[in-house]
């Protein structure tokens, strides 16, 4: 034992895996630490919607000291791991090493660009708060550019956005813009039309949603047809370059391209010494813990490991936090016996919620299918009953119910840069020659 005769657990990551794992330790007879590269915990499902303005960033994160402020035997620090000796059971961080006497990694996931990690600058994807204020700044500058082009005489530039990648991410990236260009900035600008906008969503694959059933994928399609979102699916980006994307023989000029297509576990699995799969997801044993250390467990997006029927566990929140308690639980049945109790890991799906727009979305509750507005009703609530904090949930709520009767969109702050990757300078209104043609030729 390394303090004091208590058990140290060291967690690292407080996404919903490790934070979950935390707190279901708060009575156990053990000393918690708790280590994050951030000082909050971000509540992914949401960050569309602040990449897209309907949500502040403080509405989806809170503070992971202020979540555990009463849990007297954990500690939270905030730092970057960087490895692990697994002999002399310690965590390596940029500050110092940290012993453990049980060690829960969830350090989560992030994009994969299938070898082509020079498109990330071009393509931002959606994981972390800074991705989502970089989505947000890029989205609202191109109508910003737009408008100032046009108003200086220029041609209308051509304002395609482009999402590669049709899963949940997406296909809720791609509903929100098609709302926001339809309705939130109509009467908003002089000189270009907002709901002119082309908002492309590709999909490599034969279905938007290909996790859903065929019903509730083809009602999506549907779904985002309706709220003017172009859908292609069987269509694979071959390259990505400054303000435009290639698919089949196209090249497609585009404002904003973003990426929704691929997910890399943390690199942080392969520093484990224990086996990979492809996405570098550690391949877990059915108790969660890694092959020959029986104290070390893996859990959520960056844990590998099949259901009875033989099917890869999903990487979804419910997952990570089934995961959190049932390692945090093991490993106080451990500490009890005294030696490595016998147990498996069985998820329970409570089922899935995939929103697309306004009073769009699916969901699969097992046999039960339903879409349109129910469905958005179930996963409104869903969100906020799981959203951590009740000021995050009073908040969100009245932003929510505020929006859906104006359409307002409040958080429209473009911060940071004031260019774009592909829109040309040429386009400035200092500009002499017409825009268009000049497009493609400028990099951010
Ligand atoms: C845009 C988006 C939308 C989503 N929507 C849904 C949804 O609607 N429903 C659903 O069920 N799931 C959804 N998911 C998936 C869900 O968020 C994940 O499955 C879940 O967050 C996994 O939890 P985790 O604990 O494994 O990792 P995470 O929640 O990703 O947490 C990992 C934590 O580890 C920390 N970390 C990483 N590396 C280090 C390091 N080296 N040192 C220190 N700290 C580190 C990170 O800062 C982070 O806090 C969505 C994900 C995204 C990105």
């Amino acid at each position: 034992m390394t303090s004091g005769g208590l058990a140290r657990v060291v967690i690292v990551g407080a996404g919903f895996g490790g934070l979950t794992a935390a707190r279901a330790l708060a009575e156990a007879p053990v000393r918690v630490t708790l280590i994050d590269r951030r000082n909050y915990h971000t509540f992914q499902p949401l960050l569309y919607q602040v990449a897209t303005a309907g949500l502040s960033p403080g509405e989806i994160a809170a503070p992971i000291r202020s979540i555990l402020r009463s849990q007297r035997n954990t500690e939270v620090l905030m730092a970057e791991v960087q490895g692990f000796d697994l002999d002399r059971r310690m965590v390596k961080t940029d500050a110092a090493e940290i012993p453990y006497d049980y060690l829960m990694v969830a350090a989560g996931a992030s994009h994969a660009y299938f070898g082509h990690d020079e498109w990330e600058p071009l393509a931002p994807g959606l994981k972390t708060i800074e991705d989502a204020l970089e989505i947000r700044r890029r989205v609202f500058l191109a109508f910003e550019l737009a408008e100032r082009q046009v108003s200086a005489g220029g041609d209308a530039p051509p304002l395609n956005f482009v999402i590669v990648g049709a899963g949940p991410t997406g296909v809720e990236l791609a509903g929100t813009l098609a709302e926001i260009c339809h309705h939130a900035l109509t009467h908003e600008f002089r000189s270009i039309d907002p709901s002119r906008a082309h908002i492309l969503l590709l999909e490599g694959g034969p279905r938007v949603l290909a996790a859903y059933p065929d019903d509730l994928s083809h009602s999506a399609m549907e779904q985002l047809q309706r709220l003017g979102v172009d859908v292609r699916t069987a269509t694979m980006v071959s390259r990505i370059e400054p303000g435009a994307v290639h698919f089949g023989d196209t090249r497609l000029e585009a404002a904003v391209i973003l990426w929704a297509a691929g997910v890399a576990a943390s690199d942080l699995g392969k520093k484990l010494g224990a086996p990979t799969d492809r996405a570098g997801r550690v391949m877990v044993q059915p108790n969660l813990s890694i092959p020959g250390h029986p104290e070390v467990f893996v859990i959520g997006d960056l844990a590998a490991l099949k259901d009875a029927h033989g099917a890869m566990l999903p990487g979804v929140a419910q997952v990570a936090i089934q995961q959190g308690n049932f390692a945090a639980k093991l490993i106080c049945q451990n500490l009890e016996s005294g030696t490595p109790v016998d147990a498996r890991f069985h998820y329970w799906n409570k089922g899935s919620l995939a929103t697309i727009g306004r009073a769009a979305a699916v969901a699969e509750f097992g046999k039960i299918h339903i879409s349109g507005f129910l469905a958005w009703l179930a996963w409104l609530f869903v969100h906020i009953f799981f959203l951590i904090g009740f000021r995050n949930r009073i908040l969100v709520f009245i932003q929510w119910a505020f929006s859906y009767f104006t359409y307002e969109r409040g958080a429209r702050l473009i911060t940071g840069s004031t260019s774009l990757p592909g829109w040309s300078s040429a386009s400035s209104p200092e500009a002499k020659s017409g825009p268009q043609e000049n497009r493609s030729s400028a990099a951010d």
